[in-house]
């Protein structure tokens, strides 16, 4: 098991999202054409699986909320099912990191869960 610390995305030149407005990445819980459209570019970017795993930490750690990073959407933080939904998204971003889903195969378990 590697103990290195994964490298920010951001730093990436190769990033999908290079190009694409941030708010895309934002979307309201009800905007399920933005959700699609920061998904649709997560899974075409070259750098996914090293973004889910430098992301999987941040989200568990509530760093990233209400934000679509590597395909999977991160929840809100209030809530009551909360607790849950993050620990949904750090499951499906692991997952992610591992090769062993690809962003299609995600049901938004967050999504629907806060
Ligand atoms: S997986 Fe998505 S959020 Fe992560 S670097 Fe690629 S396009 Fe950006």
């Amino acid at each position: 098991m590697s103990t290195e610390t994964p490298l920010d995305p951001a730093f990436s030149a190769d990033r999908a999202c290079k190009n694409v407005p941030v708010n895309v990445f934002f979307p309201r819980s009800t905007d399920l054409v933005a959700l699609d459209r920061a998904r649709e570019t997560c899974a075409s970017c070259p750098v996914l699986r090293q973004c889910a795993s430098w992301a999987g930490p941040l989200v568990e750690n509530r760093l990233i909320t209400e934000a679509v990073v590597a395909g999977v959407l991160t929840p809100a933080l209030a809530g009551k099912r909360y607790a849950a939904a993050r620990a949904a998204a750090v499951e499906e971003l692991a997952a992610i990191a591992a090769g062993d889903v690809s962003v299609s195969d995600l049901g938004g378990a967050a999504w629907t869960a806060a």
